[in-house]
């Protein structure tokens, strides 16, 4: 397979027109591809601004009477455990887990600390799937304390959740790290859960994400996550997510394929809860969630897998 360095990362200009170009560098950054060495990446910078959004047909989705789900892709629920757990909340959350009934037509996978992933992987039901929270850049070898693509594969990793806000406003990562992580981990056939998301600041500025052209979708699920939602009881409103997830997805049929905006699954993270889940499962582009506090509970992670349901109603 071609080597293609994929990395997300926010913008869209929700207001204003500061278009940004190559040659102006955006302050956020996008999907991107690099060259086949990964030795230098070729971005291709796109801005969205309000006037698109909001003149696009797309957009028009919101105002359906009876919701469906804009993507062909099945609704995809992820749960990052981040840093949490020892052993024993572990085992028990694992229960939970493999006692609750789940509806049928969602994608599950949760993504445990490094330690736990074996532990997890032996003893949790196989209808959910593990992700990983990071992954090395390249092959394994002499890199202190890295996990490789392919140690994730060997113990049954089919995820890696990349370009996470923590990762970059936490531990700094840049986008061209995160791309070449995603470039290798697509490369081992690893799924991609890519985050993008922007900060208050940027929010304020007008601006969600920027998007960068990849020539290669068919591994990777896009999660929105604006930072300021993240872990602060903040969650976006249902329309507000639902604005951006449409710009994506307008952005992926313009700029990639109409097939690509199709099944590219747009996911939600952000405060997501048993409580608001139904709300935002309803909006159109909204193909599922990526969950952080709530998925450490069992009963509420069903409940937001199981949200699915709000699609097959009224709106
Ligand atoms: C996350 O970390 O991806 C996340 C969405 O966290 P929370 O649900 O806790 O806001």
């Amino acid at each position: 397979m071609a080597m293609i360095s994929t990395y997300l990362n926010p913008s869209s200009q929700l207001s204003g027109p500061k278009s940004c170009t190559a040659a102006s560098p955006p302050l956020f950054s996008g999907l991107r591809r690099s060259s086949a060495s990964l030795s230098t990446t070729q971005s291709f910078f796109h801005s969205v601004n309000s006037h698109t959004l909001r003149s696009s047909s797309s957009s028009n989705r919101t105002s359906r009477g009876i919701v469906a789900m804009a993507g062909s892709g099945k609704f995809f629920v992820g749960g990052n455990w981040k840093c949490n757990g020892t052993k024993d909340s572990i085992k028990q959350l694992v229960s939970d887990l493999n006692s609750a009934t789940l509806e049928p037509d969602v994608d599950v996978v949760v993504g445990p600390p490094f330690v736990y992933i074996d532990q997890v992987k032996n003893s949790l039901t196989d209808r959910i799937e593990i992700a990983a929270q990071n992954s090395w850049i390249g092959k394994g070898g002499a890199f202190t304390g890295e996990i490789s693509a392919e140690q994730l594969k060997d113990i049954g990793c089919k995820w890696v959740i990349l370009g996470h806000s923590e990762r970059r406003h936490v531990i700094g990562e840049d986008d061209q790290f995160i791309g070449k992580k995603a470039a290798y981990a697509l490369g081992q056939d690893l799924g991609v859960i890519a985050c993008i998301g922007e900060l208050l600041e940027e929010r304020e500025a007008g601006k969600t994400f920027d998007v960068y052209a990849v020539p290669s979708w068919d591994n990777i699920v896009i999660a929105y996550e604006p930072v300021w939602a993240i872990g602060t009881g903040k969650v976006a409103s249902p329309e507000q997510a639902q604005e951006v997830h449409v710009a994506v997805r307008d952005w992926l049929a313009k700029n990639v394929s109409p097939e690509v905006a199709s099944k590219t699954r747009i996911i939600y993270g952000g405060s997501v809860n048993a409580g608001n889940s139904a709300d935002l499962a309803k909006k159109e582009d909204i193909d599922g969630f990526l969950v952080g506090g709530a998925s450490l509970k069992g009963a509420d992670f069903a409940t937001i897998i199981n949200s699915v349901t709000a699609k097959k109603v009224a709106a």
